[in-house]
């Protein structure tokens, strides 16, 4: 059977298509983890015009490539599409359009190889069907329409020139859009937060890994002292969410403390030492948890919370999200701790650090406002709020490792 489209040349359609391609390549090379790059916030501009997305969402699959519907990029580029049912193939053809070269595509569902204006080209991805669309990868057209394009990564826009603008010309329509959509000058671009679990000598039964998550207290303590003698301010990540979003001024040299799963040690211990250096840090409770020995109990939390410390949840059970009763586990663990201390909770930390697109829009609704993973590396004002990475502190962190991973920032 062969069903044939014949369609309107749409001229944003075809830039705006390339666009989006690139736009996700950045994306895929820029991020990790379990998380899906489709949650990072970007922009397209196309010779100088913001283009809005639609009802048209692409997809990212899981080699992080973009998928768009065929139709969409048939439509919108006034290509011909032709469905080729017994070979699962489609045809896309474009031709005379008023500043691209012409180009004629034959993918196959499922397959990388590509013929492109005759030649095999490989894609690092395939098309694939899904319910009743075609869904192709758009990597490849960008790499024949002959359009130039630009990624600031500080405003997160892909700028696409296709009107053989030079050098210059592109760089002026990047920095009038730059200032339009720029991060206000106060606001802090990168910070280190730092990730601990426990802080005790480890029981003989602990494993060499749960062994990691273990600091001694003298280390610890010396961990506070390097950061004083480098000037860190400590914040918390709800101070950190308010400067970001509302310009909530910070000392300069703030760094964040976070510790995972609220062991009692927090409170006997963790606490005290941040009292005396007049610091704070950002803790994780898990709800079932608390109250059993060995993790704080409600007038630990209530009286940490007093102290300036952030209560924040680490889920209620510590399962694996992917695949959990989300009303339960981010829900009403808020819910909670709100109701032991009398405030809001903020913050979210992934158990174990596993996650998907779900659990971030569900975290979203249920009003948090910010969410740390256990990626490596500092936190950017462009990150996604609810992707934020960390540097992970072990055991094996004594003075001089310490003192490199804490290092007064530089670029990301
Ligand atoms: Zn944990």
């Amino acid at each position: 059977m062969l069903i044939k489209y014949n369609l309107i040349k749409g001229f944003w359609g075809t830039v705006f298509c390339i666009a989006l391609v690139l736009v996700i390549l950045e994306l895929a090379a820029g991020t990790s983890g379990t998380a899906n790059a489709a949650t990072d916030i970007v922009g397209i501009c196309v010779d100088g015009k913001m283009v809005v997305f639609a009802d048209q969402k692409p997809i990212v699959d899981d080699n992080n490539r973009t998928l768009v519907p065929i139709r969409f990029p048939a439509e919108e580029l006034g290509a011909t599409v032709d469905w080729l049912n017994a070979s699962r193939q489609a045809k896309v053809k474009n031709k005379n359009h008023a500043t691209l070269p012409d180009s004629d595509i034959l993918l196959t569902i499922g397959k990388k190889e590509v013929m492109v204006n005759g030649m095999t080209r490989v894609m690092d991805t395939t098309a694939v069907i899904m319910g009743k669309r075609t869904m192709v990868p758009l990597r490849f057209i960008s790499e024949y329409m002959g359009a130039s394009v630009k990624w600031d990564a500080s405003t997160r826009i892909a700028f696409v020139f296709t009107r053989g603008q030079t050098e210059e010309e592109m760089n002026l329509i990047m920095t009038e859009k730059a200032a339009d959509h720029h991060i206000p000058a106060d606001r802090v671009k990168n910070i280190k937060i730092l990730m601990y679990h426990e802080v005790a000598i480890p029981p003989k039964y602990a494993t060499e890994n749960t062994n990691q998550l273990y600091v001694e207290p003298a280390i610890f303590e010396q961990h506070l002292d390097i950061l004083k003698k480098n000037g860190y301010n400590t914040i918390t990540l709800r101070d950190l969410y308010q400067h970001w979003e509302y310009g909530k001024p910070i000392p300069t040299n703030s760094i964040i403390l976070t510790f995972d799963d609220g062991y009692r040690s927090m409170y006997d211990f963790v606490m005290p030492e941040l009292i005396k250096r007049e610091m704070v840090a950002s803790f994780f409770i898990i709800t079932d948890k608390f109250n059993h020995s060995g993790y704080v109990n409600e007038s630990m939390i209530q009286e940490m919370h007093r102290n300036g410390m952030e209560i924040a949840s680490h889920s209620h059970s510590h399962c694996d999200l992917r695949n959990a009763d989300l009303e339960i586990e981010l829900n009403q663990s808020k819910t909670l701790l709100e109701n032991i201390i009398n405030d809001n909770v903020y913050s979210f930390c992934y158990p174990c650090g596993l996650y998907d697109k779900n659990t971030i829009d569900y975290l979203a609704k249920c009003g948090y406002k910010v969410a740390i993973t256990v990626n490596y590396g500092e936190a950017l004002i462009n990150q996604n709020i609810y992707e934020l990475k960390r540097i992970r502190i072990n055991r094996e962190d004594q003075i001089e490792t310490f003192s490199k991973k804490v290092a007064p920032p530089g670029k990301p």
